[in-house]
């Protein structure tokens, strides 16, 4: 889980005087490429290429080598690892992330951190809120990760369930009674919830619980609240945290989707009438050495290979043998996709992996393209 303090602890590391080596590696398991620990292969792959940049500096190939001895004792819970390794302080960050980032290596001065700050920035925090009659519990989920925030419960008399003949009258009042304590409960668990999505700086809401109540306390969220709800589900109140995050997350995901869908939609436009988008490698890649691109696109899980000009990193066409710049030999990237999203990422673009519908319909034009600076 990567929380407030672990950007804290790397924005100091970003802020460090000295060198830096910041790695973005991914580890998902789902992926058999990266099964039985073959990570570390791409890891070794990826330092190679950043020290062959940095042919004498003994300090990157000290820190190279305590990386993979580091990345060694790593367990690939996630999708991403994050690793930030300073030397000279002898400080090392390390976090396996739940979302996927483009793999690659930086020696820098201050860890490279823009890929992850953007993630976290992009990514949105969702509430939770499962409600009944008479408790609440209150759950946040931020980059696939859950917590549970506190469990409220206000307490209501409860209600009568065996009514008798001679109790009509009480019974309805106590009905009665029932109904307006479950209005205060829900208007509490409203306030309360009010309170914490300021708090908790949460994007969007998800109800839950007991549908009825659930629905009641839709009402009477505050109208600034409303807009962030998303939808009312039936999670049943003592659901477990695995099965919340899981309900969540099918939500993210349809949301992501849905503006990844949007994304394509718009460069397609672009790329058909011939405005500011380009599509296939070879356009792509002339517009990332131009440094003309906005934002890469490209399928989740793409493997191309490329070649790369050491000299002047100018990103080519696996047929290119020579540079076209500076006519040195071009050498052979085998993750080219990784490396042209750092080459983006680095110019100050931005990167978009997509699946799902807007895969299918990127698909049916190219397996890459990019949204150009206007
Ligand atoms: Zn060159």
């Amino acid at each position: 889980m990567i929380r407030h303090r672990d950007v804290e602890q790397l924005q100091q590391l970003s802020q460090a005087p000295g060198k830096t080596l910041t790695v973005y590696l991914d580890v998902d398991q789902t992926n058999p490429a990266n099964r039985k620990r073959q990570f570390e292969t791409h890891l070794k792959d990826l330092l190679k290429q950043l020290r062959a940049s940095h042919p004498d500096d003994e300090e990157l190939a000290q820190a190279c080598g305590e990386v993979e001895e580091i990345t060694k004792r790593i367990e690939p819970t996630g999708r991403t690892l994050v690793l930030a390794r300073h030397r000279k302080l002898g400080v090392t960050f390390r976090k396996v992330i739940r979302i996927g980032l483009p793999s690659f290596a930086y020696w820098s001065n201050g860890a490279f951190l823009r890929p992850l700050l953007e993630a976290l920035d992009e990514h949105e925090r969702f509430g939770i809120v499962l409600v009944d009659q008479k408790r609440a519990r209150l759950f946040t989920v931020f980059l696939g990760d859950i917590e549970e925030h506190k469990d409220l419960i206000s307490q209501i008399p409860p209600r009568p369930d065996a009514p008798t003949a001679d109790k009509l009258r009480s019974q309805s009042r106590m009905e009665r009674h029932h109904d307006e304590s479950v209005s205060t409960h829900v208007r509490l668990v409203a306030g309360e919830i009010s309170r914490l999505m300021e708090h908790l700086e949460v994007d969007r809401l998800i109800i839950g619980g007991n549908v009825g109540v659930a629905s009641e306390l839709a009402r009477a969220l505050p109208k600034r609240l409303r807009g962030r709800l998303i939808e009312v589900l039936p999670i049943p109140l003592a659901a477990s945290t695995d099965d919340i995050r899981a309900r969540a997350s099918e939500v993210q995901t349809r949301l992501e989707r849905a503006e990844e869908l949007e994304v394509v939609r718009e460069l397609l436009k672009e790329v058909r009438k011939g405005g500011r988008a380009v599509a296939g490698l070879s356009a792509t890649l002339e517009a990332i050495n131009e440094g003309r691109v906005w934002k890469l696109v490209y399928l989740q899980g793409l493997a191309l290979d490329g070649g790369v000009c050491d000299h002047c990193n100018m990103l080519f066409d696996p047929a290119d043998e020579r540079c076209a710049v500076c006519g040195e030999k071009v050498d052979a990237e085998p993750h080219m996709v990784d490396r042209m999203a750092r080459a983006v990422l680095e110019r100050g673009g931005h990167v978009e992996m997509v699946d799902g519908p807007a895969a299918e319909a990127l698909r049916s034009v190219a397996e890459v393209a990019a949204l150009m600076h206007s």
